[in-house]
C-alpha cells in the first residue's frame, strides 16, 4: 500500500479513522490500535511458552522459597506447608530431567493431606497455585461417580486442567491437580463385600487408572462423555496430583490402631507420650485403609501429611496476619471511602473467642466480623467522618443481637 493513502498495513483503516500511525520500512505503517493488539499477542504468546515450556532450573523456585511464600498467606501447618514445597519443587525437576543412561527415572510422588474441615487445605492449594509455572486446578471429589451412574466421570477431572492449559494438551501433561473432598469416596463401611456402592470403590478404580498414569479420554467441555463427543486424549503418567480430605472420625482408627499396637510391658508408657488432643499426626496409610481407601490408591498416594487443627493463638493470627487477612480486607474496604478503620485489640480476641465458642474455626471469623461490621458498612459511607474505631461494647452489642444459629451455618 503507498505511503501517501495513509492507510494501517495491517487493518487497512485510514489516518481519520485512526489516533496516529506508527512508521515501517518500505512505507509499510501500523496504526495505533493494531500496535496494541499486536504488543498483547506477543505478550500473551511469550509467557505462555516462558511460563510452560521454557523453565531453567535457575529460575526454579526452592521449596524453601515456596514455603516461605505460603508462609505470607498460610498460618502454621509446617509440616504441610514443607511436604507441598518439595514436592512442587521435585515435580519441577522430574518435567526436566533428560533422558540418561543411567536408568534412573524420577517417579511422580503424589500427595495426600488430612486435616479438618477449615483448617486450610483448599487454602494451601490455592496460594501455591500463584506460584506456579505450570497449569494447576482444584476439583471436587464429591461430584464423581462411577460411569453409567448421575454426575461427572473421572476423566473430568482433566477437563479443568485442559481449560486452564487453554487445551495445550502438552502443557496440561505437565501439570498439577488438586483433588478436594477425597475422603467422599471412600468405601463406606469396613467391610469389602458391599453391594457395590456409587461413590464408593468404582470411583476409586477410576482414579487409580489416573494416578498411575494412562492415557484417557477426556471430554473437552466436562460433565459426561457421550457417543458424538469428540475426546482430547491425555496421558496423566507426568500430572502431579495432591489430594485434600477430612477424613471425619479418622482419629478413631488412629486410636485403635495406637492402642493395638501398644500393647506389653512398655504399653502404658507409651501410651501417655500420645497426644490424645492431636491424633491426626500420627496418621499412616494403614489408617486411610481402614477408612475406606483402597491400597492402591494408597500406594499411588506415597506422602502422607496432615494439618494442625486450629487452636486459639492460630485463629487470632490469622485474623490480622495473612498478607490479604480478613481485617486487613476490612481496613482496605473502609480505605475505600477514605476512612481509617482500626479495632481495639480486645475486639479481635472477642472475635476469636466467638469463634472458638461457636466452634467456626477460621470460617467463622469471616461471618462474626461481617456481622459485627454490617450496620458500619452500610451508614459509614453516607457519613461525612473519616474514622472509626470499633470498640469492644459495640461489638458484643452486635453479636448478642444477632441470631447465633446464623453464624452457626457460616
Ligand atoms: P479446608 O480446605 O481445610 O476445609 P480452607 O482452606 O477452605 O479449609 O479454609 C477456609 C478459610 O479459613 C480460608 O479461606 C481462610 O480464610 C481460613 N483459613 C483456614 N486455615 C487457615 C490458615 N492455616 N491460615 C490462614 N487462613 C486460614
Amino acid at each position: 500500500m503507498a505511503k501517501n493513502t495513509k492507510h494501517c498495513s495491517f487493518c487497512g483503516r485510514l489516518e481519520s479513522q485512526v489516533d496516529f500511525f506508527i512508521l515501517g520500512q518500505d512505507s509499510a505503517q501500523i496504526c495505533n490500535e493494531c500496535a496494541v493488539q499486536a504488543s498483547e499477542i506477543v505478550k500473551e504468546n511469550t509467557s505462555k511458552k516462558s511460563s510452560l515450556l521454557n523453565l531453567k532450573k535457575e529460575q526454579l523456585p526452592k521449596p524453601i522459597e515456596i514455603k516461605e511464600y505460603l508462609d505470607e498467606y498460610v498460618i502454621g501447618q509446617e509440616e504441610a506447608k514443607k511436604y507441598l514445597s518439595v514436592a512442587v519443587y521435585n515435580h519441577y525437576k522430574r518435567l526436566m530431567q533428560e533422558k540418561t543412561t543411567d536408568d534412573v527415572d524420577i517417579e511422580k510422588s503424589n500427595i495426600i493431606m488430612v486435616g479438618y474441615t477449615g483448617t486450610g487445605k483448599t487454602l494451601l492449594a490455592k496460594t501455591i497455585a500463584k506460584k506456579l509455572h505450570v497449569p494447576f486446578t482444584i476439583v471436587d471429589a464429591t461430584v464423581l461417580t462411577e460411569a453409567g451412574y448421575v454426575g461427572e466421570d473421572i476423566e473430568s477431572i482433566l477437563t479443568r486442567l485442559l481449560q486452564v492449559a487453554d487445551y495445550d494438551v502438552k502443557a496440561a501433561e505437565r501439570g498439577i491437580v488438586f483433588i478436594d473432598e477425597i475422603d467422599k469416596i471412600a468405601r463406606k463401611g469396613d467391610n469389602p463385600s458391599i453391594t457395590r456402592d456409587v461413590s464408593g470403590e468404582g470411583v476409586q478404580q477410576g482414579l487409580l487408572k489416573l494416578l498411575e498414569g494412562a492415557v484417557v479420554n477426556v471430554p473437552p467441555q466436562g460433565g459426561r462423555k457421550h457417543p458424538d463427543q469428540k475426546m482430547i486424549a491425555v496421558n496423566t503418567q507426568n500430572i502431579l496430583f495432591v489430594c485434600g480430605g477430612a477424613f471425619d472420625g479418622i482419629e478413631k482408627k488412629i486410636a485403635s490402631r495406637l492402642n493395638t499396637r501398644v500393647v506389653g510391658y512398655n504399653a502404658a508408657k507409651e501410651n501417655e507420650l500420645v497426644d490424645k488432643q492431636n491424633l491426626l499426626q500420627y496418621i499412616a496409610p494403614q489408617d486411610l485403609k481402614s477408612f475406606g481407601l483402597i491400597p492402591e490408591i494408597i500406594g499411588r498416594l506415597p506422602i502422607l501429611t496432615y494439618l494442625e487443627p486450629l487452636d486459639r493463638t492460630a485463629l487470632r493470627r490469622i485474623l490480622t496476619e495473612p498478607k490479604n487477612s480478613i481485617i486487613k480486607q476490612y481496613i482496605k474496604l473502609f480505605n475505600m471511602d477514605a476512612i481509617e478503620l482500626t479495632f481495639d485489640e480486645n475486639v479481635l480476641e472477642y472475635i476469636v473467642d466467638k469463634a472458638m465458642e461457636f466452634k467456626l474455626g477460621a470460617r467463622g471469623l469471616r461471618s462474626i466480623t461481617e456481622t459485627i461490621m454490617m450496620d458500619e458498612m452500610y451508614e459509614m459511607p453516607s457519613k461525612n467522618q473519616s474514622k472509626l474505631i470499633v470498640k469492644l461494647l459495640y461489638a458484643q452489642s452486635k453479636i448478642e443481637k444477632t441470631n447465633l444459629n446464623r453464624l452457626r451455618i457460616a
